[in-house]
C-alpha cells in the first residue's frame, strides 16, 4: 500500500506520519516512511540543492529536480517496498510538485502532473492524507519550531502559501476517492484518529 501526506508547511505532517507509523507497526505492519525530497541518498543531495541553494534557481530547473528526485526514489525505494507488501507512507508527492511549482509557480498544474507521473513511471498513491491548515498557523507553527530548518520557501509571500492550500483544495475535490481531508488545526491526537479511520481499512486493521 502507497499512501501519501500533503499539505503545507506547519500542518503536521511529520507529527502524524511519527503517530500513524507507531500504530501501524505495534499490529504487525512493516512501516517505510520517507519523504520527497531527500528520501534517497542521492535525493538528499538534490533537496540540498532546492531547498538551500543561495541564488536563484530557475523555477524549470527546480521543477526537474523535483522530478529527478522522485524518479530516482520511485524506482530505488518506493517501488520494491511496494513489492515487498510493506506500507509505504510517504511525506510529499506528487501533489506537492502540482500546487507548489504547477500552481504557485506558474508552471501549469496540468504539465507538472503530467512531467511528474513520467518521472513516476505512472506511480499513484492508493490514499492521500491533505492535513489543511490555515496559512498564518502554518506560519506561526514553524516559526516557533524553527531550528536550522529555514528554507527558500519560508520567504514566499504569505499569497503564495495560500496559493498552494488551495491548489491542494481544488485536488481533493477533484479526486475525492483518493483524498481524505483532515482539519489540521484540530488537536494532533483529533487528526490521528481520522487519519486512522481512513488507513485501518486500507491496511487490513
Ligand atoms: O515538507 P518539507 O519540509 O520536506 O518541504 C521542504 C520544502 O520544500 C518546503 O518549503 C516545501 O514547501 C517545499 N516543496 C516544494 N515543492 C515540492 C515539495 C516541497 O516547494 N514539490
Ligand atoms: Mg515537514
Amino acid at each position: 500500500r502507497f499512501i501519501t501526506l500533503e499539505g503545507g508547511d506547519g500542518a503536521g505532517k511529520t507529527t502524524q506520519a511519527e503517530l500513524l507509523t507507531a500504530w501501524l507497526e505495534e499490529r504487525g505492519r512493516t512501516v517505510v516512511r520517507t519523504r520527497e525530497p531527500g528520501g534517497t541518498d542521492l535525493g538528499v543531495r538534490i533537496r540540498e540543492i532546492v531547498l538551500h541553494e543561495r541564488g536563484h534557481v530557475a523555477p524549470r530547473a527546480e521543477a526537474l529536480l523535483y522530478a529527478a528526485d522522485r524518479a530516482h526514489h520511485v524506482e530505488t525505494l518506493v517501488r520494491p517496498a511496494i513489492a515487498r507488501g510493506d506500507v509505504v507512507l510517504q511525506d510529499r508527492y506528487i501533489d506537492s510538485s502540482v500546487a507548489y511549482q504547477g500552481v504557485a509557480r506558474g508552471l501549469g498544474a496540468e504539465q507538472i502532473r503530467s512531467l511528474s507521473e513520467w518521472a513516476a513511471d505512472g506511480l499513484a498513491p492508493d490514499l492521500t492524507i491533505l492535513l489543511d491548515l490555515d496559512v498564518a498557523v502554518g506560519r506561526a507553527r514553524v516559526a516557533a519550531a524553527r531550528g536550522d530548518t529555514f528554507d527558500r520557501l519560508e520567504s514566499e509571500a504569505e499569497a503564495f502559501h495560500e496559493t498552494v492550500r488551495q491548489a491542494f483544495l481544488d485536488m481533493a475535490a477533484a479526486e475525492p476517492r483518493r483524498f481524505l481531508v483532515v482539519d489540521a488545526g484540530a488537536s494532533a491526537p483529533e487528526v490521528q484518529r481520522a487519519i486512522r479511520s481512513a488507513v485501518g481499512p486500507l491496511v487490513g486493521i
